[in-house]
């Protein structure tokens, strides 16, 4: 039986790190009735964000790979409140929730309100196209599986188009800003993909595809060591993908990119994958934000304007030496500030003291396609000392990431026998979503 004054922890956000930690919350305090733990999300099903380009290439199946709220809720002892999250007031301690609609926008729930004691925002990030002219109107965005799907039905459609046409000279252009992993990964997995489909008897040949990456720095990867830039920029030259390095995109035409030294990149698919800022309508919640509109964040993740709200992940500005030095928008630091959170709310419930926060740097893994990665391993060397991997020992270093996130949502059981069901998937069915 549940107390009415059951202290109530509300996370808004399901993603990489909030699923992570209500979860964790659930299955502690909620599963012992020692907190009332409740989930917010608009969307009704978590997809880890990481795999989003994968999802964008039909890779990887969402059907087969998506967590559902509301049964995970139910086998880990928390409540799931389906709706997107439209704003909080502070002296009642309620955060508002806008109605939900149905797929012909007929509301099907009327707004509402769930009360808290503790809130915490993890409500990601999204990409930061620095008000370039036309970016919204001619780009194709990768912020949600939403956005990733209609990139698949557009390579897919485009690709069929071309190569149809069986005209050799006519290519397909795809033109991707932002140089960082996401792009690089999008890249790559784009260009594996189209010469699976062509196994498989797709018209298109791999040498009528054509992708830039189009990066403003001087290298890719500009937040990994030099020696990194490098193999990728090889291993991309290697299949015929072009990198535009010191190319900042002033404007975006509905067939290309216009560079600020006046160069054009004509482009069929145009993606903005560069850059990170979180939603627009963080600023208005009352809440200390900075310029990229993240919230800012104490040590303990506490919000600089309430202790009661927490922030953690894309959506937070967090700098725990204090030193303006903000950690990156990436999975691992959601994930880490996850954990941490789930056992200092429990040491605070129960009257323990909470230390600090600390960011563990664990390197960097970057995928190359189906088969190679490139990456650091300070998470075993140390931070200080420079040790790269690459090939397939990388890509399997990479994809233990993704299970590292499903044993912390599903447990290591679980994740084994997924791990053996996604083995046997690929036995039984193409390796791509090809409709
Ligand atoms: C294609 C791609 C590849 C990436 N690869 C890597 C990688 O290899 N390694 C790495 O470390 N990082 C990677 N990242 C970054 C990583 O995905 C993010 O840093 C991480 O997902 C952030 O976690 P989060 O919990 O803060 O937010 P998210 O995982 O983005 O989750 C946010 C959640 O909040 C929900 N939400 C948003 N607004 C509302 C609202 N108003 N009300 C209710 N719910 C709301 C969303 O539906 C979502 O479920 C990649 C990102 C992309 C796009």
């Amino acid at each position: 039986m549940m107390s009415k004054n059951m202290h109530r922890i509300v996370v808004v956000g399901g993603g990489a790190g909030g699923l992570e930690l209500a979860t964790k919350l659930g299955r502690t305090l909620g599963a012992a009735k020692r907190a009332k733990v409740i989930l917010v999300d608009g969307s009704a099903t978590h997809i880890w964000k990481p795999l989003l380009h994968e999802v964008a290439t039909g890779a990887l199946n969402t059907g087969e790979d998506e967590v559902n709220y509301f049964g995970h809720a139910w086998r880990n002892s928390y409540q799931f409140e389906f709706g997107w999250m439209a704003g909080v007031d502070r002296e009642r301690k309620v955060i508002q929730i806008a109605a939900v609609k149905d797929e012909s926008g007929k509301e099907i729930v009327a707004p509402r309100e769930v009360a808290y004691d503790t809130l915490v925002l993890a409500l990601g990030a999204i990409a930061n196209d620095f008000g370039t002219a036309g970016a919204q109107e001619h780009c194709m965005f990768l912020n949600n599986p939403v956005d990733a799907e209609q990139l698949r039905k557009k390579i897919l459609s485009l690709s069929f188009a071309v190569g149809i046409s069986g005209n050799a000279v006519r290519k397909l252009n795809i033109g991707i800003v932002g140089g960082g992993p996401t792009g690089v990964e999008l890249a790559a997995e784009i260009d594996h993909t189209i010469r699976e489909m062509h196994i498989y008897g797709a018209e298109l040949s791999p040498a009528q595809l054509e992708i830039t990456i189009i990066e403003g720095m001087p290298r890719i990867l500009a937040g990994a060591p030099e020696s990194l830039s490098e193999y990728a920029t090889e291993s991309l030259a290697k299949r015929g993908i072009l990198v535009a390095t010191n190319s900042r995109v002033t404007e975006v035409k509905d067939n290309g990119f216009v560079l600020a030294d006046g160069r054009c990149i004509e482009s069929d698919i145009r993606v903005w994958v560069a850059g990170v800022k979180a939603a627009d309508w963080l600023t208005t919640l009352g809440l200390q934000t900075n310029r990229l509109n993240q919230i800012e964040v104490t040590s303990t993740l506490q919000t600089l304007s309430d202790k009661n709200i927490y922030a953690l992940g894309d959506c937070a500005a967090c700098s725990p030496n204090d030193d303006g030095v903000l950690l990156p928008a990436t999975a691992q630091v959601a994930h880490q500030q996850a954990e941490w959170l789930a056992d200092a709310l429990q040491r605070q419930l129960s009257g323990s003291s909470v230390q600090a926060f600390v960011f563990k740097p664990q390197g960097m893994m970057v995928s190359l396609g189906k088969h190679t990665a490139v990456g650091s391993l300070a998470a075993i060397v140390g931070p200080q000392r420079n040790y790269y991997v690459e090939g397939r020992g990388a890509k399997l270093i990479y994809a233990s990431l993704y299970r590292m996130h499903q044993a912390a949502v599903h447990g290591w059981i679980l994740t084994g026998l997924l791990w053996i069901g996604d083995k046997l998937r690929r036995v039984a069915r193409p390796s791509l979503k090809l409709h």
